[in-house]
């Protein structure tokens, strides 16, 4: 081994969803959203002035921070934002989570916690969700560094009740408790009403899903002044200019159509009754959906055969090869058609497997 090899700082890394570039596939593996940006992102971003990238960008974000505080009814110092909520979420780590007892957060979650947690040495402890992949709140009552959970968790896409987000801000007044809201607008109810009661709560979301907009990496945090002071205060020490001029002005378009942010939501919403439906109708059982996918399992259907099945087909979902996790597929919601798609595929695959065993017994 070179001697500089031993001063590498060594990680596993996470790892992101398969980012295939197939023309004919039908992409549900990482929870995009099938309809494209608003109507106004496409306006703004012909109107482009390419002048303006000779500049660099406003560090504050101001024009994307006021279109955000105008759109939650906050002011722009409750405002943080970054490329991606992965972003904030890596400065929430490293600006709140700095204490010698372990941040909590849920066994089953987002698995880029841990990756942070790790990447920044922050003890951490994963309480187990209970048998029907809930929350159990008591278990975040005790003596922390910190509190970070998705609502709706991931990949589950249950939600908690807003009373029970706020009994776990309660319970934690002396540290940070992150709500990680990536897929509060497909179900569920936001914790943000609670900011102005709870200094210790901030809440995170994106422009990812619901906002149709993966590609252009926005993500936002909102809470108190002194968290949002704080989180900059980081961000300042270590890289200032981490929104780009055409983001910050395609991401204000974005908020400005309400209507349409509505509708596609209110779209998806829809397929995903209907998919629920014809899940269940082939065997499938899952956890009440609040979020833009469903975490779905089929008793007797081994789970990672039926998604390389599917990957050959060019459809993909996601499969988590990890304890608790590895009979369940985590399905995206598409367009109704994409989902047609894979019912029909579904239906054939199942009958054939049940064929199968028939001549096998
Ligand atoms: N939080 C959760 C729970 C997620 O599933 C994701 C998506 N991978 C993110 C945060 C990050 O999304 P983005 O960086 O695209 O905002």
């Amino acid at each position: 081994m070179n001697p500089w090899e031993a001063n590498i700082r060594r990680v596993t890394p996470y790892v992101p969803g398969e980012q295939p570039k197939k023309t004919n596939m039908i992409k549900l593996n990482t929870n995009e959203n099938p309809y494209g940006p608003a109507p106004t992102v496409t306006e703004e971003m012909k109107n482009f002035n390419t002048e303006l990238l000779r500049l660099y960008p406003d560090p504050a974000a101001q024009v994307l921070a006021d279109a955000l505080a105008g759109r939650y009814g906050l002011g722009r110092d409750q405002i943080f934002v970054g490329v991606g909520s992965d972003d904030v979420l890596a400065m929430a780590f490293l600006t709140f989570f700095n204490s010698d007892k372990p941040i909590l957060f849920p066994d089953i979650s987002y698995s880029f916690y841990s990756v942070w947690a790790e990447l920044y040495g922050i003890p951490y402890e994963r309480p187990a969700l209970d048998e029907g992949f809930r929350i159990r709140k008591e278990d975040y009552y005790k003596e922390n560094g910190g509190v970070i959970f998705p609502n709706p968790n991931a990949p589950t896409s249950l939600a908690m009740g807003l009373s029970d987000v706020e009994d776990i801000v309660a319970h934690n007044q002396e540290s940070i408790v992150i709500v990680d809201e990536a897929y509060i607008d497909f179900g569920g109810e936001s914790a943000l009403g609670l900011i102005k009661k709870y200094e210790n709560l901030l809440v995170v979301q994106t422009f990812s899903k619901s906002r149709s907009m993966a590609g252009i990496r926005i993500g936002y945090a909102m809470g108190n002044p002194a968290l949002i002071k704080a989180l900059n205060d980081v961000k300042y020490s270590f890289n200032s200019y981490t929104m780009n001029q055409l983001t910050l002005v395609l991401g204000a378009a974005a908020v400005k159509d309400e209507a349409y942010f509505q509708e596609t939501i209110g779209k998806i919403k829809a397929t995903r009754e209907r998919a629920k439906e014809r899940l269940k109708a082939l065997g499938f059982v899952y956890p009440e959906p609040s979020a833009n996918f469903i975490f779905a399992s089929r008793p007797g259907t081994d789970a990672r055969a039926l998604f390389l099945a599917l990957k050959e087909k060019d459809i993909y979902v996601r499969y988590f090869d990890a304890p608790r996790i590895n009979q369940y597929l985590r399905i995206t919601i598409g367009t109704d058609e994409e989902m047609d798609t894979l019912f029909e595929f579904l239906a054939g695959y199942l009958s054939k497997t049940t064929e199968e065993m028939a001549v096998k017994c």
